[in-house]
């Protein structure tokens, strides 16, 4: 496919801003540019084409299956986006006066903050939030900072984290960018072993942190015996909930006695992943970490106002300017009114039941290092294919001939050739099939015709890339 530039004809026009006017007679003259600008001359249904082509070769949710473990791509509904884009918030800005009497008109955008704040706390068994933090890993150092706030106040002298190998990888960073050393403790069996744990429990731990479900899919049944371990030396409870849509409405994470805890709404609450943002990464926290939040808050007055409160003298301060990505939690707050309780367990029932569908599925052909049940993604592995010199990264190519988005390849590190599939709540049975039938295949063809599958793909438009050439060398005219 040509690029714009190529496309482009020497006095070809697509658009006429002021038709008949000469550009001097609306753009004062002192702004007028002396050279060529450098764009390309189309008209326009050449650069609707041109777009609307490039669109096309973009993989997306709205257009194929996106198993990506770890990242939840699922589909999300339109009618979100719509509430998102209703004039009313998009107009607002952040600097508007708050109250009615002075002239405000954010009233209705707090009320979804405090709303929000209010829905996240139920569905997690939470005191408060704070909507702030951008992403997951946001929420995660906020959650951090949090923890390091409250045992400063208590005069505790606490220097270590406790991090599972089975957590996701950006647990220890946070825990390491907040200043903590981190100490990890390896899995058995797939999940905590409290007695692997209480080899590296000392008064110097500040808190541990736990993916759950972890990264291989599996609940953490230590739950509460790990809780009661920590609590006994002051360490704090951190629960990454960047993947809710495995248990929200069948447990809540302060019920099981969790002190802090980070969504991504941006994976369970309507925004789709990736693509590099806005996400929305929330923190919860139990009572006795509420005054450390970060400000400001939302709070409501008497007469029934709300207002933005920094009122809070032992806050850990500003974690992002203004309050966060207000489009990505006006989605979420969206999301859970229309669902209600009732449907945000669904989603969690079906997430669980499509993940656990695929892997029965393909326990025959793949090995499945952790088969058994498992919450809302699981980890294959390609060992058995790799002796024959077929690796995940080739059947993660060869997927992408057939249609489909590649899993998560090599990750989590405990598993080798690791393949983790997240099939997510709202696909049809038709479409989990048709990717297990495909993955078979491509399993069979490794015992047959293994060079095949090491040249995949061959239907893209990009082939194999010498992946450090591509990055470090990047042409953009490349005729493809
Ligand atoms: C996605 C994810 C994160 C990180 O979220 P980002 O928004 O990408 O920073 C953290 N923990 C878990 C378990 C995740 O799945």
């Amino acid at each position: 496919m040509k690029t714009i530039f190529e496309k482009s004809v020497a006095g070809r026009e697509g658009c006429w801003p002021c038709e008949g006017m000469a550009e001097e007679a609306y753009i004062p003259a002192d702004l007028l540019r002396d050279g060529d600008i450098g764009l390309p001359s189309a008209s326009e249904l050449d650069v609707v084409r041109h777009f609307t082509k490039l669109s096309q070769r973009n993989f997306g949710v709205d257009g194929n299956f996106y198993p990506l473990g770890s990242c939840t791509m699922k589909y999300n509904p339109k009618f979100t986006e719509s509430v998102a884009g209703l004039p009313g918030f998009t107009r607002l800005h952040p600097v508007l006066p708050q109250l009615q009497g002075a002239g405000g008109m954010c009233q209705g955008a707090l009320e979804v903050m405090y709303e929000t704040e209010n829905l996240l706390s139920e569905i997690t068994g939470m005191a408060a939030y704070t909507l702030h933090p951008m992403a997951g890993a946001h929420g995660e150092l906020t959650g951090v900072m949090l923890m390091a706030a409250y045992h400063k106040d208590k005069g505790n002298k606490k220097t270590k984290i406790i991090v599972p190998d089975s957590a996701h990888g950006t647990n220890p960073a946070s825990a390491a960018i907040a200043g903590y050393d981190v100490v990890t403790v390896e899995s058995v069996d797939g999940i905590v072993d409290p007695g692997a744990l209480a080899e590296v429990l000392d008064d110097e731990v500040a808190g541990m942190m736990m993916t759950c479900p972890n990264t291989l899919g599996l609940f953490e049944k230590n739950l509460p015996e790990v809780v009661r371990m920590l609590r006994e030396v002051d360490a704090l409870l951190y629960y990454d909930g960047a993947n809710l849509n495995a248990i929200m409405g069948k447990m809540r994470v302060g019920d099981a006695g969790f002190d802090i805890v980070h969504l991504n709404l941006h994976k369970t609450f309507a925004t789709p992943h990736g693509g590099g943002g806005p996400g929305s990464g929330p923190v919860g926290v139990s009572e006795k970490l509420v005054d450390f939040l970060p400000i400001s808050r939302v709070a409501k007055q008497e007469d029934g106002q709300f207002f933005l409160d920094y009122n809070y003298p032992k806050s850990i301060g500003y974690v992002a300017p203004f309050y966060g990505n207000f489009g990505v939690y006006l989605k979420a707050y969206a999301y859970i009114l229309r669902l209600g309780g009732v449907g945000l367990t669904r989603a969690t029932e079906n997430a669980v039941l499509a993940a656990n569908y695929m892997r029965k599925r393909l326990s025959d052909h793949f090995d499945i290092p952790y088969d058994r049940i498992c919450m809302h993604e699981f980890v294959a592995s390609a060992s058995p294919q790799a002796k024959n010199g077929v690796r995940a990264l080739d059947i993660a190519k060869a997927l992408l001939d057939k249609g489909h988005h590649a899993p998560t390849v090599y990750f989590p590190l405990i598993v080798p050739e690791a393949l983790m599939v997240e099939p997510t709540e709202t696909e049809n049975k038709e479409t989990l099939d048709g990717f297990i039938d495909d993955l078979i295949a491509i399993a069979e063809q490794a015992k047959t015709d293994p060079e095949a599958i090491k040249a995949a793909p061959v239907t893209l438009p990009v082939t194999r890339l010498d992946e450090t050439h591509a990055a470090r060398a990047m042409e953009l005219t490349d005729d493809l």
